[in-house]
C-alpha cells in the first residue's frame, strides 16, 4: 500500500518559499502518494506552480484570513484536510512557521512529532525518519507507528528542490467558521537591513569575536554583500550587542545548511558547530591554527582576518 503524505507549502507575501520545493523530494524518498496543502489569500496560481514543482495533488484553499500565517487558522484548516485525506505522514519545513504549525498539528491530531529531519526512507508502509541528536553528534532513526500520524519538520537545504508536473490542483473549501480567529495579523514588516534569509541562503558569511569591535562587523557584512550571501554571527558578538540575535547561528540560534559557510574569527565552540557543521563546504579564517573550527573546515586559512577579509572583498567585487 502506498503511503499517503501531506506536505504543507509555505508562502510569504503571496510567494512560495523555496523550501516548499524541497518537500516533494522527501515524498519521493518515501515513495508515497503526495498531496500538498497550499493556503493563501489567492492560492490558485501558487497551487499551479506547486504542481509544476512536483507537488502532486495540490489542495488549494483561498481566503483573506490565510494571507499571513496564523497559528489558529492554519492549524484548523489543515486539520480538516487531514481528516478528509487521512495522510500517514505530514511534512513541513523546519522554519519559524513550520515549527510553530507542526507542533500544534501533532498535538491537535494526537500524532507523533519528529523535528528537523535530515533523512527519510520507507519499507512497505513503515516510515523511518533520521534526525540529528546530541548536538549533531549522533543520528537518530525514528520509526513511525501504525496508529499515529507522523508529523515531521524537514531541515531546510538538506533535500534538493524537486521538479516534474504529474499532479493536479484541487480547489478545496472548508467551513467558514474555521477562519474565525481571536488574533489577526494585520501587517508583516520586514526588519531593515534583512536582505538574504539566513535559513534559505546558499552562502553564509559569519563573524565572531575575532572581529574585535562592533564597527568591524561591517567589514564582514561587506564580504557577505559582495558574495550575495546572508550574514551570520556567533553568540559572542550577539551577546556583546554587536549585531542582532536574528543572525545568530548555533545551538541557541539558527541551524543552517548552506552550500558554503564562512566562519570568520569564530573559534568553533560546539554550540556554534551544531548550527552549521552540516554545511556543504566550510571556509574558516582564524589566526589560531589550533582553533577547533579547523576540524570541521573544508578549507582553512590561518591568518589575520583584517588582512584576509579586505583582500577577499576586493577579489569578489572585482569579479561581480
Ligand atoms: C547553553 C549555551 C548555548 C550557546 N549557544 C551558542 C550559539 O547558538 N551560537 C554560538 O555561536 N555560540 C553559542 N554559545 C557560546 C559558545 O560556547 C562560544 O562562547 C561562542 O560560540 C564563541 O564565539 P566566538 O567563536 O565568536 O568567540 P571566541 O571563542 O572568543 O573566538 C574568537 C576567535 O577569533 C579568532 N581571532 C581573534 N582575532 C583574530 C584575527 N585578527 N584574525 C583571525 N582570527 C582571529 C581567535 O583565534 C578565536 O578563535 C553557547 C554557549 C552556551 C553555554
Amino acid at each position: 500500500m502506498s503511503i499517503r503524505i501531506l506536505a504543507i507549502a509555505e508562502q510569504k507575501d503571496g510567494k512560495l518559499s523555496n523550501v516548499s520545493y524541497e518537500l516533494p523530494t522527501v515524498a519521493q524518498k518515501v515513495g508515497g502518494e503526495l498531496m500538498t496543502a497550499c493556503l493563501a489569500e489567492n492560492a490558485d496560481a501558487l497551487a499551479a506552480e506547486l504542481v509544476s514543482r512536483g507537488g502532486g495533488k495540490v489542495l488549494a484553499i483561498s481566503n483573506p484570513a490565510l494571507k499571513y500565517y496564523n497559528d489558529e487558522v492554519y492549524t484548523r484548516v489543515i486539520t480538516e484536510l487531514i481528516k478528509k485525506y487521512q495522510p500517514q505522514l505530514v511534512i513541513a519545513s523546519a522554519t519559524f512557521y513550520g515549527k510553530a504549525l507542526m507542533s500544534r498539528l501533532a498535538a491537535l491530531n494526537e500524532g507523533a512529532m519528529v523535528s528537523d529531519i535530515t533523512g527519510v526512507s520507507a519499507d512497505g508502509d513503515r516510515v523511518t525518519i533520521s534526525r540529528p541528536a546530541y548536538g549533531g553528534n549522533v543520528t537518530m532513526d525514528v520509526i513511525g507507528s501504525d496508529d499515529k500520524i507522523l508529523f515531521a519538520t524537514v531541515r531546510p537545504k538538506v533535500f534538493n528542490e524537486a521538479s516534474g508536473d504529474t499532479g493536479e490542483v484541487v480547489a478545496e473549501t472548508v467551513d467558514s467558521s474555521l477562519f474565525d480567529t481571536r488574533t489577526t495579523v494585520k501587517e508583516m514588516v520586514v526588519e531593515s537591513g534583512q536582505s538574504v534569509n539566513l535559513m534559505e541562503a546558499d552562502i553564509i558569511v559569519s563573524a565572531g569575536r575575532g572581529v574585535r569591535a562592533p564597527e568591524n562587523v561591517e567589514m564582514v557584512k561587506k564580504l557577505a554583500d559582495a558574495l550575495g550571501a546572508a550574514f551570520g554571527a556567533s553568540r559572542a558578538i550577539v551577546d556583546a550587542d554587536w549585531t542582532e540575535y536574528r543572525h545568530q547561528v548555533g545551538q541557541t540560534g539558527k541551524t543552517v545548511n548552506p552550500k558554503l559557510y564562512f566562519a570568520i574569527g569564530i573559534s568553533g565552540a560546539i554550540q556554534h558547530l551544531v548550527g552549521m557543521q552540516s554545511s556543504k563546504a566550510i571556509v574558516a579564517i582564524n589566526r589560531d591554527k589550533d582553533a577547533p573550527i579547523f576540524k570541521v573546515a573544508t578549507y582553512g586559512i590561518v591568518g589575520d582576518l583584517f588582512e584576509i577579509v579586505p583582500a577577499l572583498i576586493g577579489k569578489f567585487e572585482a569579479n561581480k
